[in-house]
């Protein structure tokens, strides 16, 4: 291994150690600002990185709502964190669905009046090791990008009003950076445009991942200037990045009480059925800057991107 490899390694070691320690660290009373009326949602909770975030948020004594696109997988995750005495509760939701999306908004605005707490998890990568297949593509772009963005959308209106404010929080990826070293668009006015709140929109957001899904049918991605590394899904996450600091900013008009912070996060290289349970860290650990920024008393803190708990740039 060359000495730069071998010193990132020991940094990321360092930094997971921090971060076994930081989780044992309890909540103090004055931080903490949930109680069991509060509701969580995560998305694709049924396995993974969102399975240990529902079981932490309600380890902490929140009261959290397991999503799963599958009913019978969704309850018997649901179950193993029911017989921890955890208050957990579980519905159906396919993010790609939007009858879907509307059944569980029903249910939960009549079940608990709102939510207070969003996490999108919610996500899929169908390359492995070197693989850069766009085969699925279209599918990946629909999941991770707008799958995500339509179930924020759609759960915006029964966020509950709190005087610390909702949250948001959207797990994405570090190969979603704008301006990473590697792996980054390479056409620099595109760069530039999405990374300027002042140019940013949602129509730029849209319109580049659908000229990306254009060159994926006509064949032509591989000179587009994408990134190289898990193309579609570096696009997608890209998008989702863009789209917490678009939406960041939009919601930053809210009037105090009624504010909602938004922020993403890398969980890094997991051990998970997406990864091949290649990743180098377990979900535990994965799942620990998702549940701080989702249970952060700083109200400050919106349209940031974070990765073991400390801000990354775009
Ligand atoms: P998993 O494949 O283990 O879990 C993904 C979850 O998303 C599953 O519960 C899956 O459901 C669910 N899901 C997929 N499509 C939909 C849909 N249409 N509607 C609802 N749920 C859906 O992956 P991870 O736990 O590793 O990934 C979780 C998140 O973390 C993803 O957003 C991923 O992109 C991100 N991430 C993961 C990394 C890693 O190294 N693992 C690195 C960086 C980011 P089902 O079981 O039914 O398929």
């Amino acid at each position: 291994m060359s000495g730069k490899k071998e010193r990132n390694k020991e940094r990321r070691e360092k930094r997971l150690q921090e971060i076994s320690l930081l989780r044992t660290i309890p909540y103090s009373d004055h931080q903490r600002w949930w109680s069991k009326e509060t509701i969580a949602v995560v998305t694709g909770a049924n396995r993974g990185i969102g399975f240990e975030i529902a079981k932490q948020l309600a380890g902490h004594g929140l009261t959290v709502i397991l999503t799963s696109r599958d009913t019978s997988v969704g309850n018997e995750a649901a179950k193993v964190i029911q017989e921890m005495g955890f208050n957990l509760d579980v519905h159906r939701l396919d993010i790609l669905d939007s009858e879907s999306i509307s059944a569980f908004i029903d249910w939960i605005k009549h079940k608990y009046g709102g939510v207070d707490i969003l996490v999108s998890n919610a996500g899929v990568n169908y390359n492995l090791g070197y693989d850069n297949s766009v085969e699925f593509a279209r599918r990946v772009i629909e999941t991770n990008y707008y799958g995500t963005k339509n179930m924020i959308k759609a759960m915006i209106p029964v966020m509950r009003p709190s005087a610390v404010g909702a949250r948001i929080v959207n797990v994405s990826s570090r190969l979603g950076r704008l301006n990473g070293r590697r792996n980054r668009i390479q056409d620099a006015n595109l760069r530039e445009k999405l990374t300027n709140l002042e140019t940013l929109s949602e129509e730029l957001i849209d319109r580049t991942v659908s000229f990306f899904l254009q060159q994926v049918e006509d064949e032509t991605w591989q000179s587009g200037g994408w990134p190289q590394t898990f193309t579609d899904y570096s696009v997608s996450k890209l998008a989702v990045n863009a789209y917490t600091r678009l939406l960041a900013k939009e919601l930053s008009d809210r009037p105090q009480g009624e504010k909602i912070y938004v922020n993403c996060y890398c969980p890094g290289w997991v051990k998970t059925a997406m990864t091949g349970w290649q990743g180098n860290i377990p979900p535990e650990v994965a799942a620990d800057t998702g549940v701080w920024l989702a249970l952060l008393s700083d109200q400050a803190i919106t349209g940031k991107f974070f990765a073991e708990r400390r801000e990354i740039n775009f």
